[in-house]
């Protein structure tokens, strides 16, 4: 059973839309474990730390910007093929061709508000985990339902 962590972070139009008891409630109901939350600012300079591999883009001035101007809610949540499952989960980086059914499908409409931010690989999901996070805020704990969402 491959156990994984992905990086999911609410955005600030997520955030000001209302979307992050949605958000959450999603990831709860899927059977995944929160083991890190926080609700914060993200300086320009963590948003160009985040984004580094899309700074040659020509939205990247726009995307830090606005990434930057208000509370985002990070989190890490930990499962069996976390990081593609929440991928499949979030849909598509345009709304507009993400299914219905999908968080972006369902709760948005635009790439550049897009409300959700999930790692896209394992390796994006180390990087980012440790960008956002000390080791010593990712809670270790055993979830009473894990037996129920996984076998073995
Ligand atoms: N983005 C944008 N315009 C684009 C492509 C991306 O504003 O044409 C933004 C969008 O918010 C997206 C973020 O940049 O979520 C990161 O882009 P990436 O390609 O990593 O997409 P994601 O992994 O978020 O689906």
């Amino acid at each position: 059973m491959v156990h994984e962590r992905s990086f999911i972070m609410v955005k600030p139009d997520g955030v000001q839309r209302g979307l992050v008891g949605e958000i959450i409630k999603r990831f709860e109901h899927k059977g995944f474990k929160l083991v890190a939350m926080k609700f914060m600012v993200g300086s320009d300079d963590l948003f160009k730390q985040h984004y580094a591999a899309l700074s040659s883009q020509a939205f990247f001035p726009g995307l830090i910007k606005f990434s930057s101007s208000g509370p985002v809610v990070a989190m890490v949540w930990e499962g069996v093929h976390a990081v593609a499952i929440a991928r499949a989960m979030v849909g598509q980086t345009d709304p507009a061709a993400s299914a219905a059914g999908s968080i972006r499908g369902d709760l948005c409409i635009h790439v550049g508000r897009n409300v959700i931010h999930a790692s896209d690989s394992l390796e994006s999901a180390k990087k980012e985990v440790s960008l956002w996070f000390t080791d010593k805020e990712i809670v270790s704990w055993a979830s009473a339902t894990e037996s129920y969402v996984h076998e073995g």
